[in-house]
C-alpha cells in the first residue's frame, strides 16, 4: 500500500496533481488549435488496439518419411491429437513423404517422437516467422496506386480490386468488371471479363485464391490478365482473341484479407462455427461432397462445411457458372493453387476416370513439358486422385462432373513438393511462376482447340 509510507499532506497533494492531470487531458480532447488536435488524433491512433497477428517464431517445418504401417498410424493419430502440428496433407500410405509444421512449444516432443520410432526426417525450416517477416516486407505499401501495380510485390485485396476497376475504366472496350456477389463478411468477389469482340467465342474461366494463404495464385491470375491485355507477343495476342476470359483472382476475399491482418497461414473462409472459423471452400462444392479427404470438424484446415454448397463464396461461383455456362460458352475451367508444381485434372473424389481422360492426360503432359522447356521446372501431371491425394468437394470436380466443362485443370504452382517455404514464396518468384503457368495455359488452350473442344 503506497499511502503507508507517504505522509498524509503529501498524499493529498499527489491526488490533487493526478486529478488535475486527468482534467487537463480531458480538456485537450476538445481542442481548438490545429496542432493540438493533430497530436490528439495521433494519440487516438496509437491507443487503438493493434490487430493481433499470429506468430510462428521458432516454429519448425519437418519432412518425415513414412516407412511402415506403424509410421502411417502414428502420424494419423498425431494429426488427430495435436493442434500444435499442422499437416500439409494427411498420412496415408507407406513410402509417403509428409510435411508437418510444428510449433515451438512442441519441437522437443516431436523430435523425441521421430527418434523413438526411427522415422527418417529432416528439418526444412527452423524459424518459420523469419520467412513470414520477409514476405510481409514484400507487400506493396498502402497508397500504392493502380498504375504502380506490378508482379514484383504482393498486393492486399484493396489494391487488386482497385487495379481491376482501373482496367475496366481504361480499357472499357475490352474489359468489364464482374462482381460475383458478397462474401461471408460482406466483401465483393470481383473479377473481369475480357472480350476482344469476336462473335460466338468459347470462354475460359479462371478461379484463383480459393485458399487464402496461397498468395502466388492471385498474383498469377492478375499476371494472366495483364498478359492477355498488354502483351506485344503476336502468339499471345492471338490466344487472347481466340477466347473470352473470365478471371477471378481472389474468390475467398475474407480469407485473403485475414492473411494480411491476422494469420499468414490462413486457408479457409471466415465463417464462424462455435469456437472455430472457416470452411475449406475447395471441399464445399456440391459434387460427391465429403466422401473423402475432408474433415467434418470446423477446427480442421480441410473442414468441408455443414452441408454441400453451404458457403456464400461457393454459392456465388456455382450460380455464376450455372447462369453463364451456355451464354458465355464456358469450355475451360482453370483453378490456381500452390504449392507442389502440379497440373491436375478431375477427379479428386475417386479413382474413376473422366470420359476424356486420355485427352486430359495428354494435354496435361504437354502443358508440363512446356514449363520444363521454358524454365526447367518439373511439374507433375495427372488426375487429382492419382497425383496429389484423394479429396472431394473441389470446384474442378463439380465443374467437370456436374457442369460438364470438358477442359478442367487445377494448378499447384511453385515451389516443389518438398519446398522449404511452403506457401511463403518470395516475390522474386512471382514473374517466373506466373510466366510458366501462363505459357502452359496457352498450350492447354491450343491443344484443346486442336482436339475440337471449342467448336
Ligand atoms: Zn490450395
Amino acid at each position: 500500500m503506497i499511502h503507508q509510507w507517504i505522509p498524509k499532506p503529501l498524499l493529498l497533494l499527489l491526488i490533487i496533481a493526478i486529478l488535475s492531470d486527468l482534467q487537463e487531458s480531458k480538456a485537450a480532447s476538445f481542442c481548438s488549435k490545429e496542432d493540438q488536435c493533430a497530436v490528439d488524433e495521433e494519440v487516438k491512433q496509437i491507443a487503438l488496439p493493434a490487430p493481433i497477428q499470429a506468430r510462428y517464431d521458432y516454429t519448425r517445418i519437418y519432412q518425415v518419411e513414412l516407412a511402415s504401417d506403424e509410421h502411417v498410424r502414428i502420424f494419423q493419430a498425431l494429426e488427430l491429437a495435436s493442434d500444435s502440428c499442422s499437416f500439409m496433407g494427411h498420412a496415408r500410405v507407406v513410402g509417403q513423404k509428409l510435411t508437418i509444421m510444428v510449433t515451438a512449444a512442441k519441437v522437443a516432443d516431436f523430435d523425441d517422437l521421430v527418434h523413438s520410432y526411427n522415422v527418417t526426417h529432416r528439418v526444412l525450416n527452423h524459424n518459420f516467422q523469419s520467412l513470414i517477416d520477409a514476405n510481409y516486407r514484400e507487400v506493396a505499401p498502402p497508397g500504392t496506386t493502380p498504375d504502380q501495380f506490378d508482379w514484383k510485390r504482393y498486393y492486399p485485396l484493396e489494391n487488386i480490386y482497385a487495379w481491376l476497376e482501373s482496367l475496366a475504366k481504361k480499357r472499357s472496350d475490352v474489359v468489364s468488371l464482374v462482381d460475383l456477389g458478397a462474401s461471408t463478411q460482406g466483401l465483393p468477389i470481383k473479377g473481369v471479363r475480357i472480350a476482344f469482340g469476336k462473335e460466338n467465342l468459347t470462354s475460359v474461366f479462371v478461379e484463383s485464391g480459393i485458399h487464402a494463404r496461397e498468395w502466388i495464385a492471385p498474383a498469377t491470375a492478375t499476371y494472366f490478365i495483364d498478359q492477355l491485355l498488354n502483351s506485344e507477343d503476336p502468339a499471345i495476342q492471338e490466344l487472347a482473341r481466340s477466347q473470352n476470359w473470365l478471371i477471378f483472382p481472389t474468390v475467398n476475399p475474407d480469407g485473403y484479407r485475414y492473411t494480411f491482418e491476422g494469420d499468414r497461414m490462413w486457408r479457409k473462409n471466415r465463417a464462424l462455427f462455435g469456437i472455430c472459423r472457416g470452411v475449406d471452400l475447395n471441399r464445399n462444392f456440391p459434387f460427391h461432397w465429403n466422401v473423402t479427404g475432408a474433415s467434418g470438424d470446423p477446427c480442421r484446415y480441410d473442414y468441408s462445411g455443414p452441408s454441400a454448397g453451404s458457403e456464400l463464396e461457393t454459392q456465388r461461383i456455382v450460380q455464376f457458372l450455372e447462369q453463364h455456362i451456355q451464354s458465355d460458352r464456358i469450355r475451360t475451367f482453370i483453378a490456381l493453387h500452390s504449392y507442389s508444381q502440379m497440373i491436375m485434372f478431375p477427379y479428386g473424389h475417386s479413382a474413376k476416370r473422366v470420359d476424356n481422360y486420355q485427352d486430359l492426360t495428354e494435354i496435361g503432359q504437354l502443358a508440363a513439358q512446356r514449363i520444363k522447356d521454358l524454365s526447367g521446372r518439373i511439374y507433375k501431371s495427372g488426375s487429382i486422385y492419382e497425383t496429389i491425394y484423394p479429396s472431394a468437394g473441389g470446384s474442378k470436380d463439380w465443374a467437370h462432373g456436374h457442369l460438364k466443362i470438358p477442359i478442367t485443370f487445377s494448378y499447384e504452382l511453385r515451389g516443389p513438393a518438398d519446398s522449404e517455404d511452403l506457401f511463403i514464396l518470395s516475390a522474386k518468384e512471382i514473374e517466373p511462376t506466373a510466366g510458366e503457368a501462363f505459357a502452359s495455359l496457352q498450350t492447354i488452350v491450343q491443344e484443346a482447340g486442336k482436339r475440337g473442344y471449342y467448336q
